[in-house]
């Protein structure tokens, strides 16, 4: 309630930061710290730019690196909850390649991250309103690299090329991809790990080819109210999204350079996408020359909630692509 108050006159999309803790390495380095939490409850976040210079930046939220995931799921779940009411919700994480993007979407083992609780939120709620309310879910992962789309839960060696196709009612839809019924929280885990682990299928290095693509894990919501026989049916869309590092000059050419430039042309018609909601301009770019805005057509704009992660590193070392991100988001916001 309280939430789609502040939406009413916020708009329809967030912008939180969280920045991680400096790595053993960065340590025994001896790395400097080049941010600032003193105003983070209010949102600010301040970077030293050198010598005494302080530039501030702000979001809806700032997690330093003491927030916990419990911590940053509680200002993520009202967007869950409102998927039960009907929203079409996209959550986003952005940001360089070690920032703790997939640290905040997938987690880890003891510690799990968003998409795990979103679904475990999902069950909860539908379980609490089962009386009035017959909930079915179901979820994909798929994985958009040099602009294909591929299945991640498709166990077929040979997996066909996917494409986007719009439907009669003017929807947009992956014909062929496999949609995994989900009955409880046990199911996802299953669901989940599979679709991580052919993530690494056919990739001599996995940590390397998934800063490369954005990870997607679609959950459909489809419900029915057991009074009134209406159906809703709703999308959320959870993305992982490929590192926004620039490429190293070393590494521009071949292959490489291939993969760089669509990311980067992905992310900035990401970004040109969500700026134009922010700014609640006539014209959305949903750009055809990219499978992630293409993709998530239908559930960014209108009434769709947009929640972006962005992911920044506290060394001095990574200053400049720190910077880069900060103002990617700050356009967006
Ligand atoms: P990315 O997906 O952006 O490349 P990762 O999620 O793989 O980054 O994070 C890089 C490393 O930092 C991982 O070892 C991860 O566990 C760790 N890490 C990231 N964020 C945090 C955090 N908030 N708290 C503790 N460890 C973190
Ligand atoms: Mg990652």
């Amino acid at each position: 309630e309280l939430y789609n108050q502040i939406q009413e006159t916020k708009g329809n999309i967030r912008v939180f930061c969280r920045c991680r803790p400096l790595s053993k390495e960065e340590i025994s380095a001896g790395c400097a710290l080049v941010v600032d939490f003193d105003a983070a409850k209010d949102g600010d976040l301040g970077i030293l730019t050198g010598g005494s210079t302080k530039k501030t930046f702000k979001f809806d939220q700032v997690y330093t690196p003491k927030d916990n995931q419990v911590d940053v799921f509680a200002d993520a779940s009202p967007l869950v909850t409102s998927v039960l009411d009907g929203y079409n919700v996209c959550i986003f994480a952005y940001g360089q390649t070690g920032t703790g993007k997939t640290f905040t979407m997938e987690g880890t083992d003891q510690n799990r991250g968003v998409n795990y609780r979103t679904l475990e939120q999902l069950f909860q709620i539908a379980k609490e309103r089962s009386e009035t309310f017959m909930y079915n879910i179901s979820v994909s992962v798929l994985e958009v690299y040099n602009e294909q789309i591929r299945d991640l839960l498709s166990t077929s060696p040979t997996s066909k090329r996917l494409e986007i196709k719009q439907s009669a009612e003017g929807f947009h839809h992956v014909p062929g991809i496999i949609e995994a019924k989900v009955d409880n929280i046990k199911e996802v885990w299953n669901v989940l790990q599979i679709g991580s682990n052919s993530r690494a299928v056919g990739s001599t290095n996995v940590n390397e080819h998934s800063s490369r693509s954005h990870c997607i894990l679609h959950i459909m919501v489809k419900s029915k109210n057991l009074m009134t026989g209406d159906c809703t049916k709703s999308k959320l869309w959870l993305v992982d999204l490929a590192g926004s590092e620039r490429l190293a000059k070393t590494d521009a050419q071949g292959e490489r350079l291939k993969e760089a430039q669509n990311i980067n042309k992905s992310l900035s018609a990401l970004g040109d996408v969500i700026y134009a909601l922010a700014t609640k301009s006539s014209h959305i770019p949903y750009s055809r020359n990219s499978k992630l805005t293409h993709l998530l057509q239908d559930s960014l704009g209108g009434d769709s909630k947009t929640l972006m992660f962005v992911q920044i590193s506290p060394s001095e070392r990574d200053l400049s692509e720190t910077l880069s991100s900060l103002n990617f988001a700050t356009r967006v916001r």
